[in-house]
């Protein structure tokens, strides 16, 4: 076993504290990873606070880890000692279903193993990259590209795949008309990765005040939709809106911005559910779907597009001392636009 420094919360609403955590000794295809920064994703914090089902405390969060491969397992062949790796939101998945055969271990029929707050195949609960080191199997570690700084690296495991994936998948390109709703973390990664891929980028926040920097990432536009003009000026426009908003929308509303055949893919994942008039929805075709993360050949592949694109995210690296300050700023959308956890610091 190997001891890791970590910082853990012991029930919803605790402090952190700084704590040690054990990691399993190797096993043939495992990798030991010394991380080197980890992100803070709304997600860590749902699940810190409790809001997204029982927790088993004392939970370590964080699945946007970035870090260098300090030993592996007798059988691994993907990496070796001093590669710069990442790891997202899930460390492994049964491996033989039909989703996972396909490559999207994400919807793995068993459910895939999360990062932390989860159990492990060998019946250990699993803890995040709020940590010095993390034990992964190989097919579940990702190679972060040479021009890709670590720092800026960690949030594309999750915030970018969770938003590169949908893009992808609907097809957003030249000739493309994507909304993105939302300017935070995901919000701000899809506009410049939809940028990036040529479509033809909007962004829908609430208020103007993040418009500058919407334009610098990529988009063309950008509306506020506590303004009623909003939705008449732009009826029928989209062929995709990304929604990364995890509060209650007019659903509705935004369904009428859709184009014929348009869908709107939420990734946001608001705790109460939606009210949907299907009548929005008949009238052009539209469709309404949701989109987890992306799977372990997809990620890789957002990676290396981020890589060639010189796509990264706009972060602000913190102490661990600042963790639960950090908390109360993304609650309070005060952070531009991810915060990542300096490891060194725990
Ligand atoms: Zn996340
Ligand atoms: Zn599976």
């Amino acid at each position: 076993m190997y001891t890791a420094k970590a910082r853990a919360v012991d029930g919803p609403h605790q402090p952190f504290h700084a704590t040690e955590i054990k990691r399993r000794n190797l096993d043939s295809h495992d990798v030991l990873i010394e991380i080197k920064y980890s992100g803070i994703c709304h997600s860590d914090i749902h699940t810190a606070h409790g809001e997204w089902g029982e927790v088993n405390y004392p939970l370590v969060p964080g699945h946007e880890i970035a870090g260098v491969v300090s030993d592996v397992g007798p059988e691994v062949t993907k990496y070796k000692a001093g590669d710069r790796v990442g790891v997202g939101c899930m460390v492994d998945s049964c491996g033989e279903c039909e989703n996972c055969c396909r490559g999207e271990e994400q919807y793995c029929h068993q459910g895939n193993i999360q990062t932390y707050g989860g159990v492990d195949k060998y019946g250990e609960p699993t803890q995040g990259g709020y940590s010095t080191h993390i034990v992964v199997t190989e097919d579940f570690v990702l190679r972060i590209p040479d021009n890709i700084e670590l720092d800026v690296a960690a949030p594309l495991l999750c915030a970018g795949i969770t938003t590169y994936s949908p893009l992808n998948h609907w097809n957003a390109g030249p000739g493309k008309k994507v909304a993105v709703v939302g300017m935070g973390g995901l919000g701000h990664m899809a506009v410049k990765i939809a940028h990036a891929m040529g479509a033809e980028v909007t962004v829908l926040s609430r208020t103007l005040n993040k418009k500058e920097d919407g334009l610098e990432f990529g988009a063309e536009n950008y509306y506020a939709t506590s303004e009623q003009e909003t939705f008449e000026k732009l009826a029928g426009s989209f062929d995709l809106i990304i929604n990364t908003v995890s509060a209650k929308l007019d659903m509705d509303a935004y369904f009428s911005l859709l184009n014929l055949d348009g869908a709107l893919v939420n990734v946001g994942a608001p705790a109460e559910p939606l009210s949907v008039n299907v009548f929005s929805l008949i009238g052009h075709r539209r469709s309404f779907a949701g989109s987890l993360i992306g799977g372990i050949r997809e990620t890789q592949e957002m990676l290396d597009f981020c890589a060639e694109h010189h796509i990264v995210p706009k972060i602000e690296v913190i102490s661990a001392d600042q963790i639960d300050e950090a908390y109360k700023r993304v609650l309070d959308s005060d952070v531009k636009y991810r915060f990542v956890i300096d490891v060194s610091t725990i």
